[in-house]
């Protein structure tokens, strides 16, 4: 399962950096599956998706700062819970019951962004 941003978002920026997937973008800015990640170029993610990881992607949301899915692991691969969740001010990162995952899925995706480590 993925973590979502609620229109709660006060826009205060705290869990941009804490991310370890690099998966939070702050409104109406573009994202890449490059940023953050091992990533490079045209690809298969293990959902089956092909995507280019250098393309930039439309934002998700112009207003508040928002997640990409396929690059949220929940933290799994790197810490024990959610890392935005921990320090958001107003508790509005929260299951997103749209992008549901196993345990086991979400690791096979950080060890897929994340090889090397
Ligand atoms: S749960 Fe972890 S990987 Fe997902 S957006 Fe929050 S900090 Fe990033
Ligand atoms: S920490 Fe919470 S309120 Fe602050 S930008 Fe992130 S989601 Fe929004």
């Amino acid at each position: 399962m993925a973590i979502i941003i609620t229109d709660e978002c006060i826009n205060c920026g705290a869990c941009e950096p804490e991310c370890p997937n690099t998966a939070i973008y702050e409104g109406a800015d573009d994202w890449r599956y490059k940023d953050g990640t091992s990533l490079d170029g045209k690809l298969v993610l293990p959902n089956g998706k092909s995507v280019d990881a250098d393309e930039a992607q439309e934002p998700i949301s112009d207003e508040i700062y928002y997640i990409v899915p396929d690059k949220c692991t929940e933290c799994v691969g790197f810490h024990e819970e959610p890392q935005c969740a921990a320090v958001c001010p107003v508790d509005c990162c929260v299951p997103d019951d749209d992008h549901v995952e196993e345990k086991e899925v979400l690791l096979g995706k950080q060890k897929f962004m994340h090889p090397e480590d």
